[in-house]
């Protein structure tokens, strides 16, 4: 079934070496529009062979793609993001659908993958290495040099911005790439990988190999020739792909998610921290690994802010996404089940549910915007991340309990403070263990800040120049400088 805006191929096959190739194994599952539960398309297992030709020919490609001069690379880059700019609505309508967020939310994800080829881009050419002063008998310096092929896998909460997000950074790099997308949002990675090949990207130097983590990721991350791996998922999983990279000493860069708190004091403007926090945790129906999970709030506020925020998520017009409304559905029908879970384990525990908590009357994986306070720092819906529209509230009294309570959990992915006083601002951020910390706005950071996490929320970061580091390594180069008197005899 087409969804207004773009239509799609019944099947879909891999991506390899340039060109859509059917899967050796013939298999194919269909990928559904979580507005409806209803297929939308069919997308390729891809088998053990498979990914072992994708690795091969990313292989050979990235022998040749190293050698491209750097202006190139740069400029071949930027073209993939005026084509993602080209056909950004398209894009925008095959993410909605495929993945259930709504419309604007997608265009915004569009555009920032735009923004990844841009950036990276004109980073092609300064990555530099440095000469080492070590006495007048040696010459020193180093070269950054690419590692080969980076084997990516993405979770499916903003697929077409992550491949971006990962693959940018190590084309310029001059890495080739094996993508493993999640399985249920396959379909805005292939369109990308399409335009990457449009955009005059040699052959063999994006590939994407569509299937399940078992066994086609697996295949990947366990593969001897993948030189470095990116993933993105859950702590688990990441965990699991760890384990396999110690197998054949491969560096593993790791974006596993959070539970963000954000800290309120009462000189804070409570209007705008209630649309922040319902932005932050309501956005992508909290699928987002740097939502606000955790509002912790000054006891004297706590029923002000609590009344606005209900008040917001109340007013929330939910739909598909394709309507553009305020919130869309969860993106399958697990997921529903899983954050349904999370929602009874809460009022089990004792956690007072002053909103939202129940699905929709209608097809598709659609739950209300849900708060809960009275969350205590033991509860499992306190520790363990949701991944969906489910925001607790605690109070705290004191900056040193605020952040014994912020910094309590096993992640460390963002935080945020809410004050009008500056040296608190500051003091909270110092404290704070986490790789972003947002003042006075959630989501602050952009394509070219780093974004990465403390604690189990991850090893390295993305974003901005920091994530070229995961795509290069150091070479050091020692020239001894032989002195002419003695190499020539008789000189
Ligand atoms: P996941 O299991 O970590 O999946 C992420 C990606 O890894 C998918 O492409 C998945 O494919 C693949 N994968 C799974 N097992 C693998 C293996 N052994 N080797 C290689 N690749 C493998 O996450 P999920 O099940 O989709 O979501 C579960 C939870 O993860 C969420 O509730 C949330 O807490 C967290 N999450 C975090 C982020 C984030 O941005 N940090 C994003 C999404 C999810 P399959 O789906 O086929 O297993
Ligand atoms: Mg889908």
């Amino acid at each position: 079934m087409d969804q207004p805006g773009v239509s799609f191929e019944d099947e879909y096959g891999l991506h390899i070496d340039g060109r859509f190739t059917p899967p050796s194994g013939g298999e194919y599952q269909p990928t559904r529009d979580p507005a409806t539960g209803e297929p939308i398309a069919s997308v390729a297992v891809g088998t053990v062979e498979d990914v072992d030709r994708a690795v091969s020919v990313a292989r050979e490609a990235a022998a040749e793609w190293r050698d491209v001069p750097p202006d190139e690379r740069g400029r071949l880059v930027h073209r993939v993001g005026e084509l993602v700019d080209d056909n950004a609505e398209e894009l925008a309508a095959i993410e909605s659908a495929d993945q259930g967020k709504p419309l604007s939310q997608a265009r915004s994800d569009v555009a920032g993958a735009r923004r990844y080829f841009e950036y990276y881009a004109g980073a092609a050419d300064k990555l530099e290495g440095r000469s080492v002063p070590v006495g007048p008998d040696q010459v020193d310096f180093t070269v950054r040099e690419p590692y080969g092929v980076s084997a990516q896998v993405t979770p499916w909460n903003f697929p077409g911005n992550l491949f971006a997000r990962g693959v940018a950074p190590a084309l310029v790099a001059g890495n080739a790439v094996v993508v493993k997308p999640a399985p249920q949002t396959a379909l805005s990675t292939l369109r990308l990988a399409a335009l990457c090949a449009e955009a005059g990207l040699p052959d063999g130097v994006v590939n994407v190999v569509t299937g399940f983590g078992d066994p086609t990721g697996e295949a990947l991350v366990s593969h001897e020739n993948v030189d470095t791996i990116t993933f993105t998922g859950s702590v688990e999983t990441g965990q699991h792909i760890m384990k396999r990279a110690a197998e054949t000493i491969t560096p593993v860069t790791l974006e596993l998610g959070g539970k963000n708190p954000a800290i309120v004091f009462p000189d804070a403007d409570l209007d705008a921290v209630a649309d922040h926090i319902t932005t932050g945790i309501f956005t992508n129906a909290g699928q987002v690994c740097s939502a606000v999970d955790r509002l912790l709030v000054h006891e004297s506020i706590h029923d002000e802010l609590l009344d606005r925020i209900v008040r917001i998520a109340e007013g929330y017009e939910i739909g598909p996404g394709w309507n553009d409304p305020d919130l869309g559905p969860l993106v399958s029908e697990e997921h529903l089940e899983r954050v349904h879970e999370y929602i009874d384990v809460g009022r089990e525990a004792g956690a007072t549910l002053v909103t939202g908590g129940a699905s929709l009357d209608r097809p598709g994986y659609f739950i209300e915007p849900t708060v809960f306070t009275d969350v205590t720092p033991e509860m499992r819906i306190a520790r363990e991340e949701i991944f969906g529209p489910v925001l607790s509230v605690f109070r705290f009294t004191d900056e040193r309990e605020a952040i014994a309570l912020a910094n309590g959990v096993e992640y460390g992915l963002a935080a945020g403070v809410f004050t009008s006083e500056i040296t608190r601002a500051h003091r909270m951020s110092r404290d704070l263990e986490a790789g972003t910390v947002y003042v006075n706005a959630w989501f602050g950071e952009t394509n070219q800040t780093p974004f990465g996490g403390y604690k189990r929320s991850g090893i390295g970061r993305e974003k901005g120049l920091e994530a070229l580091d995961s795509y290069l390594q150091t070479k050091n180069i020692a020239i001894g400088l032989e002195d002419e008197a003695d190499s020539l005899p008789g000189a």
